[in-house]
């Protein structure tokens, strides 16, 4: 059923559904398009569809092989529609939920990819704040490269921003996807273009063990976890490509590296990691905070003796002990200060040993990312009343009345 976006575009078939909107097969003046259509309720926003107008220009000059290209946007009645490039293919997602796990070459191929389209958004003053599988497009009609992948494309480029607004996120404060979150959006730091890396870095390590870092359980506790958590390591890969996890994992963003470097360096790896298998792995345990009552245990406590991985957490009192990093509550914690922030993370207190955590690639597991990347609402509100960790804005005060200049203002040079 043909539907007509504005005067010029005419919408075919739906591809796809996401958070913003539904996503069209469309036709244009020039040829076959993607046109997203935003959800009603943002198309009738008034200070949505004036930023839309305004932030026209960045949105439009973001022109690189890695980009997903918006071509124009169309404000038409009540219709509020992004007509991009379109890619023949799937989403990363859509991938990784098949395959489980991806051969590390296959997985820095298309990481790379993204870290060079980053690379070009943060020059042109842009940064992404929503960099997650589901906004990577692989172009099944493009050539295979390493790891036999196709080109990666990064979509949604300022949506996140665009859909961003004080009276939308009033009650959570916080925009983004809960698995993705660097500490510092937790921490409400304005968010700079580091803030892509490390969901990036996220991504990496998603693709190769099956799960995210941090990922888990209530998504109270994975905000949390960004903040206050190293990450557990990945074994069976090469040292060169874990540092640069880790450094691009960094809790300060200034000890993350730039998207141009990290494309680079990622892609150097490459010849070392040539007909490397995908990673057997398993998820490291979650508290038993985290286990839902509708969800009991799948398997038993593991057999004393047993090798369990456990992520190390971040002492968040600096040359605090161990012990001090209390789990159980949140009463005493006290989240490091942005200039700790940006001096990176520090210590390597263990967390309690606990059993009933899904295993990655069960129905339970996928039930619960899921369910975790639904109610970051919820998670915001429990960790801003249980955490006192404050005002958490994900957005940067001059972010609700960003004009053009201002955005590119809000993505500083450095990462
Ligand atoms: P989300 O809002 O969850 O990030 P999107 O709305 O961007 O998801 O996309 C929903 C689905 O539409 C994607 O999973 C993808 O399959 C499809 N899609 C999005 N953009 C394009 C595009 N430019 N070309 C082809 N398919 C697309």
């Amino acid at each position: 059923m043909a539907r007509k976006i504005g005067s010029r575009y005419t919408a075919h078939q739906i591809l796809g559904r996401g958070s913003a909107g539904t996503v069209w097969l469309g036709e244009g003046p020039e040829g076959p398009v993607a046109i997203k259509l935003l959800r009603e309720d943002l198309a009738s926003d008034q200070e949505l569809v004036g930023r839309f107008v305004q932030e026209r220009t960045a949105l439009l000059g973001l022109e690189h092989p890695n980009v997903v290209s918006v071509r124009d946007l169309v404000v038409d009645g009540n219709d509020l529609a992004l007509v991009m490039d379109l890619v023949r293919g799937t989403d990363l997602r859509t991938r990784l939920d098949r395959e489980r796990r991806l051969a590390p070459e296959a997985a820095v191929a298309i990481v790379a990819d993204v870290a060079d389209g980053l690379a070009a958004a943060h020059a042109a003053g842009v940064v992404h704040r929503d960099v997650k599988p589901e906004n990577v497009l692989l172009d099944m009609q493009g050539p295979l490269g390493p790891g036999r992948s196709h080109p990666a494309l990064l979509t949604d480029f300022g949506i996140a921003k665009l859909i961003d607004s004080p009276k939308r996120t009033r009650a959570t404060k916080i925009i983004g996807t809960p698995d993705y979150l660097a500490p510092e959006i937790v921490e409400g730091l304005p968010p700079r273009a580091a803030v892509d890396i490390y969901a990036l870095a996220t991504v990496l390590y998603e693709l190769l063990a099956g799960f995210t870092p941090f990922g888990g359980g209530h998504p109270g506790a994975v905000l949390r976890r960004h903040v206050t958590e190293r990450v557990a390591p990945l074994p069976g890969i090469p040292d060169e490509l874990w540092q640069l996890i880790v450094q691009c994992l960094a809790k300060g963003p200034a000890s993350r590296l730039r998207a141009s470097e990290l494309g680079s360096r990622l892609r150097e790896l490459l010849p070392l990691l040539a007909g490397m298998p995908p990673l057997d792995v398993d998820e490291p345990d979650a508290e038993p905070d985290e286990e839902t009552p509708d969800e009991p245990s799948a398997r038993p406590a593991a057999p004393a003796g047993e090798q369990v991985r456990r992520r190390g957490a971040v002492p968040l009192v600096p040359g605090a002990r161990p012990a001090d990093s209390n789990r159980d509550t949140h009463t005493s914690m006290r989240v490091p200060g942005p200039d700790e922030l940006a001096g990176g993370a520090r210590g390597t207190a263990r967390v309690p040993r606990t059993a009933g955590a899904p295993r990655p690639g069960s129905a339970r597991h996928r039930a619960t990312t899921r369910r975790r990347r639904v109610v970051l609402g919820t998670a915001a509100a429990v960790l801003l009343a249980a955490a006192g960790i404050g005002t958490w804005a994900a957005t940067s005060g001059d972010d609700a009345g960003a004009s053009p200049k201002d955005s590119k203002n809000s993505a500083p040079a450095s990462p």
